[in-house]
Order: structure tokens, then C-alpha cells, then sequence
């Protein structure tokens, strides 16, 4: 029912916008409006605090269903969950009462700022710093690449509290959008997810109160790293639903289209080509399921599966969308066609959240 209720929600009030989201680089509004009026723009808030209380699969199926039509609008519940899961999982129930309710009512919007400049794969390098002043946290430093950076009213921002300790010496603070001495950087200018706002954030002597510090100090990169455990589940929600998207697309087109006095589809070598992509996708699927179950349990192998699920679906995105701008061919490379943006937007899932090659060192450490 949920996957039918996103589906139809997504065909008629996100798709139709889709391909002028991209065209134009802007962000996703109409789908941002769609979605909170639905409900289902933080779906993994808890129902205590105000939210619509989907657990990992429903908020998996959820992210699918809206990158099915349109990726960079995907990013909208998947990101609130990034942004707002360190305060679920680590803060105070002060916090959480203060940050989840504006968050599922739609009030404000989540996101996460862990990677720098000089620190992305080894994100524990990171030099934003945060200085005890009397009370308070002085934070100073920059963060990029931060999804939804600008648009979001909160921000987890994970900074070094004790340079002597590295990983152990960050910890994770929520930052308002108008806590003085926070600004953003020009939107990046990216391959694809064009409609998802990409910017830097830059902390000029933010003062930040203690009750904001997420968990005891020295915690925020466990934190941060717990979270992804979690979070990468909803990028291979991604990647299956851009893949999804685009053999659905290429699926009918066959149909159509005409060469040698026949459909194409009727050619065997393109049947075989369609056989290969559906096969990826629903193990893709059935990986990303049952990692979404483990987030839920909480089990203890979830760190590989986390990983595993999300290296093994972007990749099949990768190449189901590469093989569906094939099936199309001169017509898939065009923009007439959605195939190619859906191509484009399914190239991040295989670099955000840990590049996949980062993902292969998580599952190494970590095999079950
Ligand atoms: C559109 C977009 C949105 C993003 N959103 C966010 C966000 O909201 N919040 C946030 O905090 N971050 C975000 N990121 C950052 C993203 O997570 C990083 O870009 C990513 O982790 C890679 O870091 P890097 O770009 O510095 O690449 P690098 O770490 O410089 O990596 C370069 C290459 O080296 C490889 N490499 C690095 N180390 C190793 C190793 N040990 N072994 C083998 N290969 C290695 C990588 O796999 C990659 O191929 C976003 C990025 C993009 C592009």
C-alpha cells in the first residue's frame, strides 16, 4: 500500500517536474511541497515526537519510490534522515524533542555536515574545530559538499573538540541556519542530482550552547559513523529506484520502437540485455531489504550490510542505467529521453556516503 501510495504521489506531482529540475539546476519545490503534504517528507521520525514513525524498510521503500521519478528529489527524506539519525540515535530528549518536531511537521529540513576540503574519504582528518568558551562551543572551520546546505534549517556538524585524540577527540553539535557567523558557499555545478542544492557551509566563530552537543564530547565521529551504518541503506534506495526508473523506461521503449520490420524488443540480444538488468535489480533489492530489516533489529552485522548493500546497488544502477541509454541508443543519449539524466543521477550513489571503494574497506573490516 505505502509503495503504491509513493508511487502514484511520485508519477503524478514529482516526474512531471523532473526533467526541468535538472534542465535547470533548482531545487525540487514542488516535490518538497508534495511530500510534506503527504507526510512523507521525514517518514523516519518517531511517532513521539511528532513523526510518521516508518521503520527502515517503509523509509526504504519510501526513498525508491520518489528516485524512481526523480533523484534529486529523493534526496529530501533521505537526507533528513542523515541529518536528523545523529540526534535520534545520541542525543538528549531534549534535543530530540527540540529538532524532530519542526522536522516532521515540515518546518525544517536536516542535514549532515561531516566531510571538509582536505577530508573526505578519511573524514576523521577533518580541522573544523569547536573551542570551549566559558559554557558555550566555538566553532570554526568549513564543511563541503553538504546536501540541501542553505535550504535546511539544522545541521549535525561533526568537529574536533580534542586535536590530541583524532577520531576520538570529535564530537557532533546541531547548528542552526541562523546561528550567527553561519554561511554558504556558492551551489556546485555537478553531474548530476542537479535539483539537490550542494554547497559549503563556513562557521565563523558560531557560538554554540552545550545543550547542542549531540552525546557526551569525544562521541561524534562514532556517532557519525553509527549513522551511516543506517544511512546508506536509503542511497541503495536510490540506486534501485533511479535503476527501476530507467528499466521501466527502457522496457516500454522497446516495445516501440522499430528497426528491421520489427520491435526491438523482439530481438533476442535485447531481451538478454533486459533479463541482465532485471536480475541485478531485485538482488539489489533483496540485499538492500534485508539490510533495511538488520538497521531495524539492530544487528550486530549491520555495519557490512550497510556496505554491502549500498556498493552492490549503486553499482547495478550504474549499469542498468548505462544499459538502458544503450537500449535507447542515439534517442538515450539525449535529453529528450530520461534515461540519461537517470544515468547521470546514478553516478553519486556509487561516491556519496563513503566512496564504493570506502564501502569495500567497511565490508572487509567487517565480514560477516
Ligand atoms: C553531490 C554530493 C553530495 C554530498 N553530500 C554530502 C553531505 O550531505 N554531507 C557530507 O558530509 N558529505 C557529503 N558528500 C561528500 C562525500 O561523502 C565525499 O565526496 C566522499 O566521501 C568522497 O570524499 P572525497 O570527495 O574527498 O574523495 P577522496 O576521499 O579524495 O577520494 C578520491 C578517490 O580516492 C579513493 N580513495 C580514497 N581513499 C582510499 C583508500 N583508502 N583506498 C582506496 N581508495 C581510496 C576514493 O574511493 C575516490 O575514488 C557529498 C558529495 C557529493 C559529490
Amino acid at each position: 500500500m505505502l509503495r503504491e501510495t509513493v508511487r502514484a504521489l511520485a508519477e503524478a506531482k514529482i516526474a512531471p517536474h523532473a526533467a526541468a529540475v535538472d534542465e535547470e539546476a533548482r531545487f525540487p519545490q514542488e516535490a518538497l511541497d508534495a511530500l510534506i503534504a503527504a507526510d512523507l517528507h521525514a517518514v523516519h521520525v518517531p511517532e513521539e515526537y511528532g513523526g510518521a514513525g516508518a521503520d527502515a524498510l517503509a523509509t526504504v521503500i519510501v526513498i525508491e519510490e520518489v528516485a524512481r521519478a526523480c533523484v534529486s528529489s529523493s534526496l529530501i527524506p533521505a537526507v533528513n534522515k542523515l541529518g536528523s539519525l545523529p540526534v535520534i540515535l545520541s542525543g538528549s530528549e531534549d534535543l530530540k524533542k527540540k529538532y524532530l518536531g519542526p522536522l516532521a511537521k515540515g518546518d525544517a529540513m536536516f542535514s549532515y555536515a561531516l566531510s571538509e576540503p582536505d577530508a573526505g574519504s578519511d573524514a576523521a582528518g577533518m580541522k573544523t574545530k569547536a573551542v570551549r568558551d566559558g559554557d558555550f562551543w566555538v566553532l570554526n572551520g568549513v564543511k563541503r559538499w553538504i546536501t540541501n546546505a542553505g535550504v535546511s534549517e539544522y545541521y549535525t556538524v561533526m568537529a574536533v573538540t580534542d586535536p590530541t585524540k583524532r577520531s576520538k577527540g570529535i564530537s557532533a553539535f546541531v547548528v542552526e541556519k541562523s546561528d550567527e557567523g553561519v554561511s554558504f558557499g556558492a551551489p556546485e555545478k555537478k553531474l548530476g542530482i542537479k535539483g539537490s542544492p550542494t554547497r559549503e557551509v563556513y562557521f565563523d566563530n558560531v557560538r554554540i550552547p552545550p545543550d547542542r552537543m549531540i552525546g557526551e564530547e569525544g562521541t561524534g565521529f562514532a556517532t557519525a559513523m553509527k549513522t551511516l551504518d543506517h544511512t546508506r541503506i536509503t542511497i541503495a534506495a536510490q540506486a534501485l529506484g533511479v535503476a527501476q526508473g530507467a528499466l521501466d523506461y527502457a522496457k516500454g521503449y522497446v516495445q516501440e520502437r522499430k528497426q528491421f520490420g520489427k520491435p526491438i524488443g523482439d530481438f533476442q540480444g535485447i531481451q538478454f540485455m533486459l533479463a541482465d538488468m532485471a536480475m541485478k535489480l531485485e538482488a539489489a533489492r533483496q540485499l538492500t531489504y534485508s539490510a533495511a530489516a538488520k538497521s531495524e533489529r539492530l544487528d550486530s552485522d549491520l555495519t557490512f550490510f550497510g556496505a554491502a548493500a549500498k556498493c552492490f546497488a549503486s553499482d547495478v544502477a550504474m549499469e542498468v542505467t548505462t544499459d538502458a541509454v544503450q537500449l535507447l541508443g542515439g534517442y538515450g543519449y539525449t535529453r529528450d529521453y530520461p534515461v540519461e539524466r537517470m544515468m547521470r543521477d546514478a553516478k553519486i550513489t556509487q561516491i556519496y556516503e563513503g566512496t564504493n571503494q570506502v564501502q569495500r574497506i567497511v565490508m572487509a573490516r567487517n565480514l560477516p
